[in-house]
């Protein structure tokens, strides 16, 4: 006989799966684009700007540079930053490969600081003990959602004389100490997949405030071209266009700017919603035994891309995988953020060591994350609670 707590001897909770996370389009966002593609530019026309200048905007810098991708976009803030063969940049292992990656693509050498237990952002007290002479920047993410201490990082970055770059992908909305992230650190980068904030298809850009900045992230967009005569080193005429430094074609198309312009508009009520479900997924969740939910800084204000709770396995039985394959089995889409970066058989390759961040190896070991979208109903938001509950009542060693 089996147990009767026994999540596989009853009904699911859901017979479909509720995903992690998913876009919200609405007609507007659909006219919009329909618009573009009967006007006459579909690429390099004036949805480009007017996209960069409502989400420069929004955080209130003065630039704003839109890419085909977040992770493009990160490459070309480590190009703008000048990082290059040698050159050391630290960052955290508890992100999605392109914060690291981008640190490659320019032939810099990636450094792994641990994370801080309670808001599993990047601590700012090891990073100060990880700067060498190579170091030449810091790319600092807001994971989940949540602005790490960028007021801290800020100041190590200044006394260091290192380029900072946030790693917002998961925060656009989000605050620090009351100002807007994107206008904190010299670059900041925000993605516009699908899963994200807001969504353009694929998507990603670079806020900043300072003018050389912007200048190379715009040259990078495309080739390392340009065609202002100011700029131009000799002038054979009209036509004449001078390739000045090895960039990439990396353009958002007009289609996906004026998607984004739509999508700027719903941006508040969407965090909004987000914020109202995390604060039910802490109520219900936060007195369960053994199960952790995410700290957060007293300065920060998440924009709440992920929900992640952790189990503290000595309170359960069996493991992360037979916790995630039961919540799975219930029709909650479940997910893990992240495996760390350099755990990863290419980062392995290089020499990066296993046990090189203990925390970040132990959050990996215990970390769930639940759905939350802003299109996801009341009703949704009580399923994924009680398929937590069942879980949880199954799997308690007590
Ligand atoms: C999504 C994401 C990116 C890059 O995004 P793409 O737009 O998919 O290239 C970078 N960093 C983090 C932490 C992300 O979640």
């Amino acid at each position: 006989m089996k147990d009767s707590s026994d999540p596989s001897s009853s009904k699911p909770i859901r017979s479909t799966l509720l995903p992690y996370g998913q876009q919200w389009l609405d007609e507007q966002d659909i006219e919009a684009v329909v618009k573009v593609l009967r006007g006459d530019f579909i690429t390099q026309g004036p949805a480009i700007e007017a996209f960069e200048t409502k989400v420069a905007d929004y955080v209130g810098v003065k630039y704003a540079v839109a890419f085909t991708n977040g992770t493009a976009a990160l490459h070309a803030a480590c190009f703008a930053a000048g990082i290059g063969e040698g050159d050391e940049v630290i960052t955290t292992p508890l992100t999605f490969l392109a914060s690291s990656n981008c640190v490659l693509y320019q032939g810099g050498t990636p450094v792994f600081v641990d994370i801080d237990m309670d808001t599993y952002n990047v601590a700012p007290a090891e990073i100060e003990s990880k700067i060498t002479e190579r170091t030449k920047a810091i790319i600092a993410v807001d994971f989940t959602g949540q602005p790490v201490e960028i007021d801290r990082i800020s100041m190590i970055a200044h006394d260091h004389n290192l380029v900072l770059i946030q790693d917002a992908a998961h925060s656009l909305g989000a605050s620090y100490a009351g100002r807007r992230v994107g206008a904190w650190a010299d670059m900041t980068m925000f993605s516009f997949h699908p899963v994200k904030h807001v969504t353009t298809g694929e998507g990603g850009i670079i806020t900043t405030d300072n003018e050389e900045y912007y200048r190379k992230l715009v040259l990078f967009r495309s080739h390392g071209m340009t065609k202002d005569p100011e700029k131009l080193i000799k002038n054979d005429g009209p036509w004449y266009y001078e390739m000045q430094e090895l960039g990439y074609n990396y353009r958002m198309t007009d289609m996906q700017a004026a998607l984004g312009v739509s999508q700027m508009d719903k941006l508040d009520s969407f965090v909004a919603r987000r914020r109202e479900i995390a604060a039910i997924y802490n109520e219900k969740l936060g007195m369960l035994p053994g199960i952790v939910i995410p700290g957060q800084h007293p300065d920060a204000e998440s924009s709440w891309h992920l929900y992640v709770i952790r189990f503290l396995p000595d309170y359960f039985h069996g493991n992360r995988r037979d916790w995630f394959e039961a919540l799975r089995t219930e029709g909650i889409g479940v997910h893990v953020h992240y495996i760390p970066v350099y755990l990863q058989p290419y980062y392995q390759k290089m020499g990066y060591a296993q046990g090189l961040c203990p925390n970040a190896e132990k959050y990996y070991s215990s970390a769930i994350t639940l759905p939350l979208f802003p299109k996801m109903t009341d009703s949704d938001v009580s399923d994924v609670i009680k398929a937590v509950n069942k879980i949880h009542a199954h799997f308690c060693l007590n």
